[in-house]
């Protein structure tokens, strides 16, 4: 008993390392706000603002064929997106591995030709007549193949690029393991039409789109409400946020001759945030000993410090670093427990000198959500997944407590970071104080006035569009975002109720389609 209430007190003492209050919470908002501010007028600054020429977001009535392909890491995938017009849609999909010899080729050309050949393929299987019936018509000279059976392509590309028009944008560097220097400073759309142009497809490079972008056109096109949604964030492998923005905020593009062009009449434009890298310098973050090593042993230490307290990539890897931390712990060693079963055999916690534990980035943030999901007695999950996952074995029940404490702390602290950014973009834009009258005092359907529950009208709802495994499977991460969203003074919580989060299911298909939907009409 003295060794699990010591145990218990030091494990309470590092989750409250990980606590991130009201205040910070608020400070945060402020910071998260100026460097909005900051980021539309000019470059180089901690969030990039990067304008992405979309003007408008769909409101579910969008109807017609398109096509989308999404080039982000591993795979390659092409798909044909029909838009039914009242907020549904059908999808057919193919995905391919990219072949680890064209991450790296000699040229561009050899990437580009084989994504243009997997295109042509995907034709070939779903749109058979459509691609034969063209092919046709060019081989006879049966006059042109006209406008509309061109399909219009939107371009999911997940790599920096310097965008400058709705389907041009230059590569500025390359990651996850690309490395073909020719098409460093080229514009990607061009690459790629080049190549389907080569194979005669009908086939047109509409949009190149972010994947937040993507998440943003494709929750406004299926949500609930009328009104259009504000912002489209990603709590995945990386964080990041795309949100609606008035156009003439937006001065370091409206003041730039060089830009190209963009359809001014909506008045708005989406700007993509990159708000992983919030606050690089932490004037507001908050910063742990593990915060510290975790980034010091990455390899880009300093850059993206709020995706590193916030994302999946890094979330595992901040509870291991504290429960080596605690294992190495002098006084209560964590999992040294000689008599840990729970019945009368005698056994003792073993940690396997292959654990993933020991390594950097061992730990998936999938064990962050087994933890917080675990209400069983004596926490079984957590105990089996720590042996069968992670080689340690006999782990007893209070070791297994002490796991659960620290691993809710960092997830709570990671959602309660995520309303940090939500709740800025939700102030900033000054979506709040556009209300038509809050509540209505007729009583709906759904709500109990007894209880004090009062319809909010659609047009006074905030859309937010999410998307990413964290948000979707972490359990009550929007329960915390809510928590914190209700505490920051300008929201409360009247404006927490009113701010409506939904996963966006298949945004970069979906959302890519509604942007090369939205370019065509401009083009
Ligand atoms: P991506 O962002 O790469 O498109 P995902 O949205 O699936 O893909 O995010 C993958 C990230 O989510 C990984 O870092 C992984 O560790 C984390 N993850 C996967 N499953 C879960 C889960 N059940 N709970 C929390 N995080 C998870």
């Amino acid at each position: 008993p003295a060794r699990s209430m010591a145990l218990a007190d030091q494990a309470k003492r590092v989750a409250a390392e990980f606590d991130f209050e009201q205040d910070a919470v608020n400070q945060a908002v402020n910071e998260f706000i100026r460097e909005m501010d900051e980021g539309l007028q000019k470059e180089g600054t901690e969030l990039s603002q990067i304008p992405t020429y979309v003007t408008a977001v769909p409101n579910g009535t969008e109807k017609g064929l398109y096509m989308a392909v999404d080039l982000g890491g591993t795979n390659f995938r092409v798909c044909s997106i029909q838009l039914h017009g009242n907020t549904t849609f059908s999808l057919t999909q193919s995905k391919v591995a990219i072949p680890r010899e064209l991450m790296v080729a000699k040229t561009s050309k050899e990437l580009f030709s084989f994504l243009a050949k997997q295109i042509e393929l995907f034709l070939k299987a779903h749109h058979e007549e459509h691609y034969y019936g063209t092919l046709k018509k060019r081989e006879t000279g049966a006059g042109g193949v006209s406008e509309e059976e061109i399909f219009n392509l939107g371009f999911t590309f997940s790599f920096p690029v310097n965008q400058i028009g709705i389907n041009k944008g230059m590569l500025m560097r390359w990651t996850k393991g690309f490395d073909i220097q020719d098409a460093v400073g080229k514009d990607v759309c061009a690459l790629l039409q080049a190549e389907i142009d080569e194979l005669h497809l009908p086939v047109k490079v509409a949009a190149l789109v972010n994947d937040t972008v993507g998440t943003l056109m494709a929750r406004s096109y299926t949500s609930p409400g009328k009104t259009g949604t504000l912002l489209g964030a990603i709590f995945g492998t990386g964080t990041n946020g795309a949100y609606v923005e008035k156009l003439d905020k937006v001065t370091k593009l409206t003041q730039d001759k060089n830009a190209g062009d963009y359809d001014k009449s909506t008045g708005e434009m989406i700007v993509n945030t990159e708000w992983g890298s919030f606050d690089n310098s932490l004037r507001t973050l908050p910063n742990t000993p593990y915060d510290v090593e975790l980034d010091q042993r990455s390899v880009n230490p300093g850059i993206q410090m709020f995706e590193k307290r916030v994302s999946g990539m890094f979330l595992g890897e901040l509870l291991r670093l504290a429960l080596v931390k605690l294992i190495k712990d002098p006084a209560v060693p964590l999992f040294a427990d000689d008599n840990s079963a729970s019945n009368d055999v005698h056994s003792t916690t073993q940690i396997h000198d292959n654990s993933p534990l020991w390594k950097q980035w061992g730990i998936d943030t999938s064990f962050l959500s087994v933890c917080a999901g675990d209400s069983s007695p004596g926490l079984r999950m957590l105990r089996q997944t720590l042996d069968k996952d992670y080689d340690i074995s006999a782990v007893s029940a209070e070791d297994a407590e002490a796991v659960r404490e620290i691993a809710g702390a960092i997830g709570r602290r990671a959602a309660r970071l995520s309303a940090v950014a939500i709740g800025a973009v939700v102030i900033s834009t000054g979506r709040l104080s556009k209300s038509a009258g809050t509540t209505t005092t007729e009583q709906k359907s759904g709500t109990d006035p007894s209880r004090g529950e009062v319809e909010i009208a659609d047009e006074d709802m905030i859309d937010v569009g999410v998307d990413g495994s964290l948000v979707e499977f972490y359990p009550n991460f929007e329960d915390h975002i809510r928590t914190a969203l209700r505490g920051i003074p300008e929201i409360g919580s009247q404006g927490e109720k009113r701010i409506r989060i939904g996963i966006a299911k298949d945004g970069s298909g979906v959302g890519a389609a509604l942007i090369a939907l939205v370019a065509g009409k401009v083009a």
